[in-house]
């Protein structure tokens, strides 16, 4: 993804805009110590440390920030929140960096996109996950064979451990809808 074709992404929508600016706000006191990505449990497994990334969003380097895949890696275990010496709120200024990146539509977060969509539908029809609807939805949008397939070596061996517990799906609003409903009008 070239930067323009980010920064062209981003002057449509102002809001994303705005969204990215109150996360550089919130980080803005950070002083590059690094205990968040020593914290970090998933610091092994992201391509750009929690650090790196704070100084990315403060530098105005949009085209790091959304190349990398660390906040998708956020587990919003708030180890680096607790512990980082400015009190700065780093989860949910990763949370809002996912945000964005969905809103942005990015190729490369389309999978992402629609895991996540899958989930919060899921939770927000029963007020918990239902794995195996929720995997099943997931895999009929995702539209490609080829992703169910790489999930049967895992899908076996829960059924063998009798982990799969397949229910009808339900409709309707859903019971968490007007919980949802009022998070979405608190967030414009
Ligand atoms: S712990 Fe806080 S101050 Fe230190 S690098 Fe991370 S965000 Fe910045
Ligand atoms: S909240 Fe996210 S970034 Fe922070 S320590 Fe946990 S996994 Fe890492």
């Amino acid at each position: 993804m070239h930067l323009t074709d980010i920064r062209e992404k981003l002057a449509a929508r102002p809001d994303l805009t705005r969204q990215l600016a109150q996360v550089k706000e919130q980080v803005a006191t950070c002083i590059q110590c690094g205990t968040c990505s020593g914290s970090c449990p998933n610091a092994g497994f992201m391509d750009m440390t929690p650090r790196r990334m704070w100084r990315a969003v403060l530098t105005d380097r949009v085209d790091m920030v959304f190349s990398s895949q660390t906040f998708m890696l956020c587990a919003s275990c708030y180890v680096c929140t607790l512990r980082c010496p400015r009190g700065l709120p780093l989860t949910g200024a990763m949370a809002e960096l996912k945000q964005v990146a969905f809103g942005l539509n990015l190729d490369r977060f389309k999978r992402s996109t629609l895991f996540y969509k899958a989930f919060m539908d899921n939770i927000r029809q029963y007020g918990r996950v239902r794995e195996t609807e929720m995997m099943a939805r997931y895999f009929l949008a995702v539209k490609d064979p080829r992703v169910p397939m790489s999930y049967t070596g895992m899908g076996i061996k829960l059924m063998a451990k009798h982990k799969l517990h397949p229910h009808l799906p339900t409709w309707g609003p859903g019971r968490l809808a007007p919980l949802f409903d009022r998070a979405k009008q608190q967030e414009r």
